[in-house]
């Protein structure tokens, strides 16, 4: 039984305030057939809206089954317009994407039971739609839709029908058709309240009541109720919504199954929705991958200049006002690179003195960086003589004109022509080219390449006119102790150096390569950081693209969600509808991201030849981003639409 007492319902539009219903009671009992008439205008859809739980009263009581509805929770709400009640709207609200047998099992996604598709077959074939469970419900006339509603209507077994004008949009035959069913099914026990203009459907009624103005103006009994068939059945109690994994499970699998038909039906939008996060992700990727692989790079290059080489050099000059002084205690000698050698865990040790030189052969001419070093430089700088051959230690003792040229030199004085054997002449003293060494490009700080290499007693006596040394390059012995190394150098130079106390600390440095490549890791570390941060403001930007597609497809779909919610859906069940489909559109954004991502990095290294690494992580990483960004964003119009009102959404156009 069904009963409404002293109900009122007003609407406030702005300024505008609409008494719909003022004080309306009503009992209706089981079994009975009841058509309601009354002008348009008059109340009749306000007071069906209450009936069916779509709305509800702002005073008085409403009973459903003897449930005070005014007590009831949304979830409770939605439970018994689910199973108690059937609504039957006049615009028929089939959902057009899905087809008639999928219409009429959709309240079932939301109740205890599985979709029975031989259920929905059975009452279509009920309701005379035996052969068109599979069309859309856009292939079909009205008369159909209404049937495929009617049969909507009665999938979860409900014990009321409500039908609002159910043949107002139908022509007379359909009209017939409808009233007929109804009727049957009133005669199995099923109670039927239906709004109508016609008088003739009105006379076919058991129980006639008039509306006016938002009250009830007359009510007549035409026929008696038969006798209930099962109006003593008890009220089933409050079942608390369903808790099974394996039930969970499957409605997860069945808001999929729909999410992903509802992205379908809108391809170019629902791609134009992943473009921000595929972007995004695509980005991370590329730019992780290039970050880690330049990493790599500058990694590999300094462990070919060894991090096992100490550079042995002078501190500032001791004797204050006169810099480069003569006899300054800490200027480094010849001896002091052999007594390293000789004492020290040391495998080679290369003395340095720089300078620049004005270098010609021919009318051909180069200014170039001059290196006078020990014989044991090629090994320790892994630069193995590309043509030719490397000065011996006894050229360097005997101070021979010999050189070996760098690429960039090479190339300038001889251009194609083979160097080997030539006569160059650095500052107007000629030397004979013995060797070429290999390209190596230019690491920051000094172009490797425009590099003339003469021994260094040459450098010194001959050439640049020094008698001290400007540096010396040490390589370690295999496994020693580098930091311990740098104390014993320093140590040996002072002992072999007068340096007034006050000075010592400073009077000789020792650069390491492992310090220079630490700070090179560093500075690519935080290169990589940077290009990771860059890359993560766009997966953002993404992330607000799928919320704003989110947003239009709330509003877009407002009908369909109200039209959910009658038919028994939960707010609950609504919310997880929409984060899955924003869910489905930031995994596949990030998955065809990844694609695109790992594309880009192959054709950076193919075409760039950059060195780039892929890393599984980084993947990993984004593609959790990316479904994380999807539930993230899209929770907000999630919210939104469960927050629905069901009427007010039926009603938005
Ligand atoms: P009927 O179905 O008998 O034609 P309704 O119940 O639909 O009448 O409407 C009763 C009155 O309430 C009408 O004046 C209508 O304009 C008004 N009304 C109905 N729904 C709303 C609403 N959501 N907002 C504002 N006014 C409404
Ligand atoms: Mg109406």
């Amino acid at each position: 039984m069904l009963e409404l007492k002293n109900v009122y319902k007003t609407y406030r539009m702005g300024e505008n305030v609409v008494h719909a219903l003022k004080g309306v009671s009503l009992s209706i009992e089981d079994g009975d057939f009841v058509a309601i008439l009354g002008p348009s205008g008059s109340g009749k859809s306000t007071l069906m809206h209450l009936l069916g739980l779509l709305d509800l009263p702002q005073q008085g009581s409403y009973t459903v089954h003897g449930r005070e509805v005014a007590h009831l929770g949304e979830e409770e709400l939605a439970q018994l317009r689910r199973k108690e009640i059937g609504f039957i709207f006049q615009q028929f609200n089939l959902l057009p994407r899905m087809t008639a047998l999928e219409n009429v099992v959709l309240p079932q996604l939301y109740s205890e039971n599985k979709a029975d598709f031989e259920k929905g077959k059975s009452l279509l074939a009920k309701v005379g739609l035996g052969e068109r469970t599979e069309h859309k419900t856009n292939e079909l006339s009205g008369g159909q839709m209404q049937r495929v509603a009617i049969a909507r209507s009665l999938v979860n077994d409900p014990r009321v029908i409500l039908a609002d004008e159910p043949t107002g949009n139908l022509d007379s035959r359909s009209e017939a058709e409808i009233m007929g069913i109804l009727k049957d099914l009133n005669a199995q026990g099923i109670t039927v309240v239906i709004v109508t203009h016609e008088e003739e459907i009105g006379a076919q009624a058991k129980r006639r009541i008039r509306m006016r103005d938002g009250l009830i103006q007359t009510d007549e009994r035409l026929q008696p109720i038969a006798a209930p068939i099962s109006a003593s059945a008890p009220v089933a109690p409050p079942v608390a919504p369903p808790s099974g994994f394996v039930h969970m499970l499957e409605q997860v699998v069945e808001h999929f199954r729909q999410g992903l038909a509802a992205l379908a039906t809108n391809k170019v939008r629902s791609f134009l929705s992943m473009l921000g996060i595929l972007i995004g992700v695509g980005a991370v990727i590329t730019m992780l991958a290039i970050g880690e692989g330049a990493q790599r790079a500058v990694e590999a290059q300094l462990a070919s200049l060894g991090s096992d080489l100490l550079i042995l050099k002078p501190g500032p000059a001791l004797v204050a006002g006169v810099a480069q002084d003569k006899g300054a205690a800490n200027r480094l000698n010849l001896g002091d690179a052999t007594i390293i050698q000789e004492k020290l865990p040391v495998d080679d040790i290369s003395p340095n003195v720089e300078g620049r030189g004005q270098v010609t052969y021919g009318n051909r001419n180069s200014n170039s960086a001059v290196l006078g070093t020990g014989a044991s430089y090629a090994l320790m700088h892994a630069s193995d003589p590309v043509r030719g051959r490397y000065f011996t230690p006894e050229e360097d003792s005997v101070r021979s004109r010999v050189a070996v040229l760098g690429a960039k030199v090479v190339d300038r004085l001889f251009g194609d022509q083979n160097p080997i054997g030539e006569i160059i002449k650095i500052n107007k003293v000629g030397f004979q080219v013995i060797g070429v060494l290999p390209e190596k490009g230019s690491s920051g700080w000094k172009d490797q390449d425009d590099v003339v290499l003469i021994p260094v007693q040459t450098a010194m006596h001959r050439l640049l006119g020094k008698d001290s040394i400007d540096f010396i390059d040490i390589k370690a012995a295999k496994d020693a102790d580098m930091d311990l190394l740098q104390d014993l150098v320093k140590q040996l130079m002072l002992s072999r150096h007068k340096v007034p106390i006050a000075h010592r600390e400073e009077a000789f440095q020792i650069g390491n390569m492992a310090d220079v490549q630490a700070a090179l890791s560093e500075s690519s570390r935080t290169m990589s950081l940077l290009l990771a941060s860059i890359a993560t403001i766009s997966l953002l930007v993404g992330g607000i693209g799928i919320m704003n597609i989110m947003l239009v497809s709330v509003t877009e779909r407002t009908r369909e969600i109200g039209l959910r919610k009658a038919v028994g859906a939960t707010p609950k069940d609504v919310l997880y509808q929409f984060l899955i489909e924003s869910l489905v559109i930031g995994v596949a954004g990030g998955a065809i991201g990844i694609a695109v991502g790992w594309i880009a990095t192959e054709l950076v290294s193919s075409w760039l030849g950059w060195a780039t690494a892929n890393s599984p992580a980084a993947v990993a990483l984004s593609f959790f981003f990316s479904a994380g960004i999807g539930i993230g964003f899209g929770i907000y119009p999630a919210r939104k639409a469960a927050a629905l009102n069901p009427i007010e959404a039926l009603r938005y156009e």
